[in-house]
């Protein structure tokens, strides 16, 4: 079945789907994105989306290129005329089209562009096998909590992280403290059995997942620490894994080629995906 895009106000198919060349995001990066899950037929967590990319653009100066409802709505038709049950929904906001100038264009308007693509419903392999992580410095600019389609740091390491056989790449600071992954949130499970992740900050993205991962500790009254680590405090934790919106949580069992504890998934990362896999399939009831 054809896919179908939406381009600044047009249902295209996907095929033909483009943006003008002088789109600021496609000469500067000079926008912003969000990954929001579908959900057999729901948005999972669309406000907080939408609340992520209203800081962003803010942070940024770019307008909303319509109002958060008309968006809203234009989400929810690209998602009809796609006919997925569950997938991914992507929506990208530029500050538009200008001539080539650093500055800020006086009359821009800001180009929208969404799409959609469908993926398995569990990446039950993953969750079952947990995956590998090399750590990599991170050589990224000083203002990660911007989700900014400026990914290329991103797109190094997540290159070098397939290069090594494994699936994702956590990137270290000047301090030697783990930021997060290349697409995703890095968490530890200390020999106390306390979940850590580093404080939402400049330093990272303030994943959506992340913060659900945290109300769930609450509610499960599991102790959590929002704190920086290290990867020798990684190597030698009980449990690890990663978090976002596309796989929720993916137990981690391997980093920079030495297991974590005896390689296996850890029990509570595996017990906090089927916790956060109950979450989606409530919410999916109700919303
Ligand atoms: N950190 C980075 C750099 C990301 O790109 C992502 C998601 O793509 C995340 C964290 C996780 O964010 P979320 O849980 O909102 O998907």
């Amino acid at each position: 079945m054809p896919r179908t895009a939406y381009v600044n106000g047009r249902y295209v198919d996907h095929r033909d789907a483009a943006v003008h060349v002088e789109d600021r995001g496609y000469q500067f990066a000079d926008g912003v994105y969000e990954v929001i899950h579908l959900f057999r037929g729901r948005l999972i967590d669309a406000e907080a989306h939408l609340d992520r990319l209203d800081r962003s653009l803010g942070e940024l100066q770019i307008s909303w290129p319509m109002s958060r409802g008309g968006l809203r709505v234009a989400m929810r038709e690209t998602v009809r005329r796609n006919r997925f049950a569950t997938g991914l929904v992507y929506i990208q906001v530029t500050r538009g089209v200008a001539p080539r100038d650093h500055r800020f264009p006086a009359q821009a308007r800001p180009s929208l562009v969404m799409t959609v693509r469908t993926i398995p419903e569990f990446p039950d392999q993953m969750r079952a096998e947990g995956v590998g992580v090399i750590t990599i410095p991170d050589i990224r600019w000083a203002r990660r909590d911007i989700k900014s389609v400026s990914l290329l740091p991103n797109v190094l390491g997540k290159q070098a992280a397939a290069e090594a056989g494994v699936y994702e790449a956590w990137m270290v600071d000047e301090d030697g403290l783990v930021t997060e992954g290349t697409s995703s949130n890095a968490w530890i499970v200390t020999g106390e059995g306390v979940l850590v992740t580093r404080p939402a900050s400049h330093d990272i993205l303030r994943g959506i997942t992340r913060q659900v991962i945290l109300d769930l500790a609450s509610e499960l009254d599991i102790p959590f620490e929002e704190r920086s680590f290290t990867p020798d405090e990684a190597y030698e934790a009980r449990e690890a894994f990663l978090s976002n919106s596309s796989h929720f949580v993916t137990p981690v069992t391997r980093i920079d080629d030495r297991p974590v504890a005896n390689g296996d998934p850890g029990s509570l990362s595996v017990a906090l995906h089927d916790r956060y896999v109950r979450f989606m399939t409530e919410f999916a009831k109700i919303d």
